[in-house]
């Protein structure tokens, strides 16, 4: 029942969401304003950003928690690397921090999984790697091949992750306690979307970290998913 709520909440928090955003979008379209006007329409316009990010990433979580069933299909891997990294690249530019894939021969071409689902996660994993990592630094992808299985893994040279917050990471509305993580925006809910995705396909997901060197997350799925779930 409690996902039920957040699913039907979420949506109808979308559309209001989505007017304000574009009313205060036009307001400088239809009229003079002056600096402290503009200021004021910037810090509307983020807080609505945020609320969106947040009322999305519920939608997502409540999806995979109802259990709808995952659309399981042959997903190819580079696809889902070549679409996180294409949609945080400029990101990772602004910040100077050098976004790079390196890709074992013996790699599986493609794993049964939910498409959409995946992407998600591992979009997750990239994004906080960028967001929690200073200026000028670096983040490389790989991924990893054991009998079975197929690991993602992103390695950043970030702020690390201090042992108090490691054992509650992933779940939901947890956010670390160091005062740099805070300065980012967020609402805790990233990671307990991967650990969900994780958990449906029969996998999981852990991190290696140290406070001040970086982080490296690892997302690991089996190849093949049980008959049952399969759609197609
Ligand atoms: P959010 O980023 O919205 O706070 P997440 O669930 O994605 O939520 O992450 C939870 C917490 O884990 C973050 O608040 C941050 O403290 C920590 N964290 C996640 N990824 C990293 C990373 N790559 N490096 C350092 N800390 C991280």
């Amino acid at each position: 029942m409690k996902s039920e709520f957040v699913a039907t909440v979420s949506h109808d928090l979308r559309s209001p969401l989505t007017l304000m955003r574009g009313y205060a979008t036009m307001l400088e379209m239809v009229g003079e304003l002056n600096d402290q006007q503009k200021g004021y329409v910037r810090k509307i316009i983020t807080g609505v950003e945020n609320m969106s990010r947040l009322v999305n990433n519920l939608l997502d979580l409540g999806r995979i928690e109802i259990g709808v069933g995952l659309q399981v299909e042959h997903v190819t891997v580079l696809d889902i690397i070549e679409r996180v990294t294409s949609a945080l690249q400029l990101q990772a530019s602004q910040k100077n921090i050098s976004l790079s894939v390196e890709l074992p021969k013996d790699m599986p071409d493609a794993v049964e999984a939910d498409e959409g689902l995946l992407n998600q996660a591992v979009h997750n994993l990239v994004e906080n790697a960028v967001k929690y990592t200073p200026e000028g630094g670096r983040i490389v992808i790989r991924t990893l091949s054991q009998p079975g299985y197929l690991t993602f893994s992103v390695e950043d040279s970030g702020l690390g992750i201090s042992p108090e917050d490691l054992p509650r990471l992933f779940e939901k509305f947890y956010r670390g306690k160091q005062r740099e993580a805070r300065s980012q925006p967020g609402s805790g809910l990233g990671l307990a979307i991967v650990h969900s995705v994780a958990t449906n396909h029969g996998g999981r997901v852990w991190v290696d970290s140290t406070v001040g060197k970086g982080s490296t997350f690892y997302l690991q799925i089996p190849l093949t998913q049980p008959k049952e779930s399969k759609t197609a």
